[in-house]
């Protein structure tokens, strides 16, 4: 008689069952709004309080394949996690290990490559400019790394990128594309999302030709403290773009 094996997420508590469903979801959602890239880009989620423990998506599975179960549970220390078979991709591993570790405050970290916030990151300028209420959203929340040297697999990318990030939500990568950083999956979705559409806006706004209607710091700082009290925008919006996901088969678990 043939005996399933256990699945990976054996004996994991309610809270990391969750945690994983949420990066799942985001994974998909990802896809559905035409942001994935091939088989690559990851998302990361810190599982220990000090970031060394985190999920990270599989090298090289499609994100809309991606199931709770699937997703890998990592130790940064662990220096032989390369050499298994399931190992992740040695870029991911690098740089999100690193920046959990680096950064234990950055619960959820989500890089990808989506439209319009790669256009900006490949402008010689690629400030985001506040000329809208989604612009000011990430006013004085933005980093800028400009020191793209091709696709990076060394600790110290992670080092150099949680140093340009420091305290800020989102880093712009030149010539690259966007890292955003937040408290929960859902949080950093909704920051991923505003990003993409911040980015979309300032792009139209250029390529017309006109000067822009920048908005003043103050404005722009009184915009980015009025986006505090919709900070419960994301769970709700988060639940929405999770139900129009179409069912993945399960694994036999609780996912
Ligand atoms: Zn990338």
């Amino acid at each position: 008689m043939n005996v399933a094996a256990p699945c990976r997420t054996a004996g994991e508590d309610a809270g990391l069952a969750a945690l994983r469903q949420d990066l799942a979801d985001a994974f998909r959602i990802c896809h559905m709004l035409g942001w994935s890239e091939s088989v690559g880009n990851h998302f990361s989620a810190a599982v220990s309080e000090d970031g060394k423990r985190f999920l990270l998506n599989p090298r090289w599975q499609h994100f809309a394949t991606i199931r709770a179960c699937d997703l890998l549970l990592l130790d940064s220390d662990d220096t032989g996690v390369l050499d298994r078979p399931g190992a992740p991709d040695a870029s991911a591993w690098c740089v999100h290990g690193t920046m959990h570790r680096k950064l234990p405050e950055a619960r959820v970290i989500l890089h990808a490559h989506s439209p319009y916030a790669t256009a900006l990151a490949c402008l010689a300028d690629p400030a985001l400019v506040p000329i809208d209420n989604n612009t000011a959203r990430f006013h004085g929340r933005t980093a800028y790394d400009l020191d793209f040297g091709g696709i990076a697999d060394a600790e110290e990318e992670g080092e150099r990128l949680a140093a340009a990030l420091g305290d800020k939500s989102v880093l712009v990568m030149g010539n690259h594309g966007v890292t955003i950083v937040g408290d929960t999956v859902a949080a950093a979705f909704e920051d991923l999302y505003f990003f993409e559409k911040a980015a979309q806006t300032l792009i139209l706004a250029r390529s017309s030709g006109q000067p822009l209607a920048v908005l003043p710091d103050a404005v722009a700082q009184n915009t980015a403290d009025g986006w505090e009290a919709y900070r419960g925008m994301a769970e709700r919006h988060f639940a929405f773009l999770r139900a129009q996901l179409p069912k993945l088969p399960g694994c036999g678990t609780q996912f």
